[in-house]
């Protein structure tokens, strides 16, 4: 089992220095981020042992009893939808948020960052296909939410997230991730004091490498790495 995984990322990571050098770009700007939500610990450490130090898990519970078990050497991302209500739980589990689409959430989370005397990283996770299905806010109202957030004092927004629809095709996804980089320059170029605007977290385990040709700096991988979930 152990060699599969150590495998399936070396051949990751092969594929995406070709996708970077296709493009243009440095391999060293994009980070790898293991999907690991329904992975048990132990083949989270095989992963952990083989170089991944990003992990991103989905659900608040699953993430409660399974981040203690592995620790800080790995840096722990929220990608799930978020429940006001969880916050509670994810200020001390995380380091990061990508999944901010509102603006109700990324208070509760400042006034917990804060009593928790933290800074979180937040991304802004955009519905830019308008699926109704998907989380995530209208790319017509991002620009208004990250100004909103930008004065939150414990929290500091990178950039911003998406998950375009599925799709068997990458070339599917390539508008999508065209469109976040977009939204994304075009945030940057409002110089919003306090805002980062680096990070686009787009590219899953079918699309990566398109997204990484539209300028991904954090792909989320999960089944490439640990194989399809249960
Ligand atoms: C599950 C998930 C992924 C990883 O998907 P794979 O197809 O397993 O690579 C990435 N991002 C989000 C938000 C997810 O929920």
């Amino acid at each position: 089992m152990e060699t599969d995984i150590v495998s399936n990322i070396m051949n990751i990571r092969q594929r995406m220095t070709a996708a970077a050098k296709r493009s243009g770009r440095n391999p060293a700007d994009i980070q790898l981020m293991a999907v690991s939500k329904t992975v048990p610990a132990e083949r989270i450490r095989e992963a952990l042992n083989a170089g991944i130090t990003w992990f991103g898990e989905n659900y608040v519970q699953e993430a409660r009893e399974k981040i203690p078990e592995i620790g800080r050497d790995a840096s722990w991302h929220m990608i799930g939808h978020l429940q006001t209500n969880k916050v509670k739980y994810v200020v001390n589990l995380f380091d990061w948020i990508h999944s901010v689409d509102r603006l109700e959430l990324a208070k509760e989370l400042d006034k917990r960052a804060a009593q928790n005397q933290k800074t979180l990283k937040v991304l802004i996770e955009v519905n830019v296909s308008g699926e109704a299905s998907k989380n995530g806010i209208e790319p017509s109202r991002v620009l208004e939410l990250v100004r909103q957030i930008s004065v939150l004092p414990s929290l500091s927004i990178q950039g911003l997230m998406t998950m375009p629809p599925y799709s068997e095709n990458p070339e599917d996804a390539r508008p999508y991730f065209i469109a976040l980089r977009r939204l994304r320059d075009e945030i940057a170029g409002e110089h919003i004091p306090g805002v980062r605007t680096k990070e686009l977290s787009m590219g899953m385990t079918g699309d990566f490498e398109v997204a990484i040709e539209e300028g991904a700096t954090i792909v989320r991988v999960g089944r490439a790495i640990f194989g399809e979930r249960q």
